[in-house]
């Protein structure tokens, strides 16, 4: 069976004060077993938080990585081979703020899905549609445009040593989530596409719902069969809200 997975996206929030607080109240949280369970801290913080976090079950991930995995000549990237060593497990690749506000095309999140793969990283590929496409009824055409490329260069195999995360653009950072149906039905979209190519890895993939998801919606969200957990953004800057998500799932 697949293992629920909770992210926390941090985005570009936290100082050094504010990120100490924010660990001291992750580290008294009560942390579910059967989970897996990882923060995307700004790369500035990421060795502070693996220091704080010393034992913890919280993995590392990065919000996004260059598009090579070698180091080399590019100012202001971060490599998916430093943020391994930097101590991620995970890197987000696609996450709309990223395709919307800088442009990142399907072909260049999938060189970055690449990267990371080759650098030993779980990359979590970010799709979803805006609130235009779901309405004139293009979600399914969008999202499984921008699967396909994936799908294209590594199979489902090669998606399934990643995760993927559906965030519907119209509900991130919104307050407006998806209805656990709609997700629901996305969700199996996604898996039914991919089981098409290969039942049995589409099987494993975790897919997560990313979009508003708070305390109060995720046991509702997460209790759907193919949702396997959530990417939390805004929720996750609470310790308490964050680790009561974690234990919905
Ligand atoms: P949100 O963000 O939970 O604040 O809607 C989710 C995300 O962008 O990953």
């Amino acid at each position: 069976m697949r293992r629920p997975l909770v992210a926390g996206n941090w985005k570009m929030h936290g100082t050094r004060h504010s990120v100490a607080e924010l660990l001291a109240g992750l580290n008294a949280q009560q942390w579910p077993e059967q989970v897996d369970l990882l923060i995307a801290p700004p790369a500035l913080f990421i060795q502070q938080c693996r220091e704080a976090l010393g034992s913890s079950p919280l993995q590392l991930a990065g919000q996004d990585c260059a598009w090579q995995a070698e180091q080399g000549a590019l100012t202001g990237e971060i490599s998916p081979a430093q943020l391994r060593d930097a101590g991620c497990q995970y890197v987000l690749v696609g996450h709309s703020e990223r395709r919307s506000l800088l442009g990142e095309s399907d072909e260049l999140v999938c060189r970055k899905f690449a990267a990371a793969l080759a650098s030993g990283l779980r990359p979590i590929l970010c799709v979803g549609e805006t609130r235009e496409q779901r309405d004139a009824d293009e979600t399914a055409d969008v999202v499984g445009r921008q699967l396909q490329v994936v799908l294209d260069r590594f199979g489902v195999g090669g998606l399934a040593q990643g995760v993927i995360a559906y965030e519907p653009v119209w509900a991130i950072g919104t307050g407006l989530t998806a209805s656990p149906e709609q997700a629901q039905e996305v969700h199996a979209m996604i898996r039914a596409r991919l089981a098409l190519l290969d039942d049995e890895q589409a099987q494993q993939v975790q897919i997560v719902y990313g979009g508003s998801v708070k305390a109060d919606n995720a046991q509702a969200l997460f209790s759907m069969p193919d949702i396997d957990g959530g990417l939390v953004g805004g929720a996750s800057l609470n310790a308490d809200e964050f680790g009561a998500i974690a234990r919905a799932a």
